[in-house]
């Protein structure tokens, strides 16, 4: 007979996947937190009783992990080391049936929508005065600000509107508060996040408003810099360069997910746009605004990728030079539109794509490293790790990007402050330097 365990009132929030997914955690223990339940993100001592698992349901090894941590937690219940284990978030949202068959031990699953249900059995009500407030889990001095939810875009491989519903923004003055909020906290650092960042407004006020958004938020006292994250390329709103060229506190850094430039395959993953159209973009943003960062996500081995079409993304990177670039193998997910086509490339081929992809960039990424050598860049400071202080230039997000580090044997440097750092070395992908 399982022993309730002997492990105080306290609810572990664990999240899986994305900055957008942990958007959600921090808002779930922002209203626990206001119905005065005790709540920990991640809580390696893992003495709470209650376990709220946050799952991702994105890609293949995104589900496994999902599916890992439900198992490592329910092991954890049998034990009796816990006593409740919940269930929410992308992967609860896409295969709830099938995991209350077959993983039955947990207590209850949730939605992507299923906030106030969630906090009904946790003991909690859902209050909603404290829309846009949340307990962030980032250190104090940047925070992500969810502007919209889903997605109203039609890419074949992908199964996030499936989990997530169509797209929704939140209204430029709910965000504005939002960011006077954080701001108030200590916040200095926005970091924008949606499915399509660049849809926003269309639902709501009938038109492109990213850029009036950035406009808002760039009021706000106490904000110093904005980042964009998750932008998508067909229908780019150009007025968005136009305030990152204008507007100091609007990082020129842009995360843009292409995910390949061959027309016939682009137009196979219903991206409504074709090679030329995504090349000129890139020009474009690099007319603009000479000196932004821009970060990429590229897809290989699609059904169907010959190496001729392989060949041609690789030439396409190495004229394009992104400053960043993460690369994912194709993942076969059902009730997509690309599930009915042939999963053609063998796994081990597309491991090799994307090995042979991630070379040539950290190449890239090597050579671009060495010309910020001598030069000086305003950085904020993240963490410390063993001796070394280790920040961000404005042209790199947190724990995708660059670092920047600093010798603590030589330098003080204090935690979410602003310091001048001249660039004395580089690698692949960090840059080391000293205060000036
Ligand atoms: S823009 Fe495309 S890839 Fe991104 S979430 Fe929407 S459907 Fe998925």
């Amino acid at each position: 007979m399982r022993t309730k365990s002997s492990k105080k009132n306290k609810i572990n929030v664990v999240t899986l996947g994305c900055s957008k997914n942990l958007y959600d955690s921090e808002v779930l223990m922002g209203q626990l937190k206001a119905n005065d339940k005790q709540v920990v993100h991640e809580d390696e001592k893992e003495d709470g009783n209650i376990v709220v698992i946050n799952t991702c349901g994105f890609i293949g090894k995104a589900k496994e992990e999902s599916v890992d941590a439900i198992l490592h937690h329910v092991n954890r219940k049998e034990a009796g080391e816990i006593d409740k284990v919940f269930v929410t978030g992308c992967l609860s949202e896409r295969y709830k049936p099938d995991l209350e068959k077959e993983i039955s031990e947990v207590d209850q699953y949730f939605g992507t929508h299923d906030l106030p249900q969630l906090l009904k059995a946790l003991e909690a009500d859902y209050k909603h005065e404290l829309v846009g407030e949340r307990l962030t889990t980032t250190p104090k001095h940047y925070a992500y600000l969810k502007i919209s939810e889903g997605c109203d875009r039609p890419c074949s491989f992908c199964a996030i509107p499936l989990m997530r519903g169509g797209h929704v923004s939140k209204p430029i003055e709910e965000l504005t508060k939002e960011a006077e909020n954080l701001a108030a906290e200590g916040v200095r650092e926005l970091i924008l996040i949606a499915q399509d960042l660049t849809y926003y407004g269309l639902d709501i006020y009938k038109r492109r408003a990213l850029a009036d958004l950035l406009r808002e938020l760039a009021k706000v006292e106490g904000i110093k810099w904005i980042r964009l994250h998750y932008a998508y390329p067909t229908g780019f709103p150009l007025d968005v360069l136009d305030v990152m060229r204008e507007e100091p506190k609007v990082c020129n850094y842009i995360d843009i997910p292409l995910q390949h430039v061959n027309s016939e395959l682009l137009k196979s993953m219903r991206r409504g746009t074709d090679s030329e159209k995504t090349i000129r973009l890139m020009n474009k943003f690099r007319e603009e605004v000479p000196d932004m960062a821009i970060r990429t996500t590229l897809i290989v081995g699609y059904p169907g990728e010959t190496r001729e079409q392989f060949e041609e993304l690789k030439e396409f990177v190495k004229h394009t030079r992104f400053d960043r670039m993460g690369c994912f193998a194709y993942s076969h997910e059902e009730n997509t539109h690309a599930y009915n086509l042939v999963d053609d490339v063998p796994e081990d081929d597309k491991e090799k794509r994307v090995a042979e992809l991630m070379e040539l960039q950290g190449q890239i990424s090597f050579e671009m490293n060495q010309e910020k050598v001598g030069k000086t860049f305003d950085c904020i400071f993240d963490r410390k790790e063993g001796k070394y202080f280790i920040g961000r230039t404005e042209f790199d997000s947190p724990d995708v990007d660059n670092n920047v580090i600093v010798d603590g044997s030589k330098h003080y440097i204090q935690i979410g402050h602003f310091v001048k750092i001249r660039i004395t070395e580089a690698t692949d992908f960090d840059l080391y330097g000293e205060p000036v």
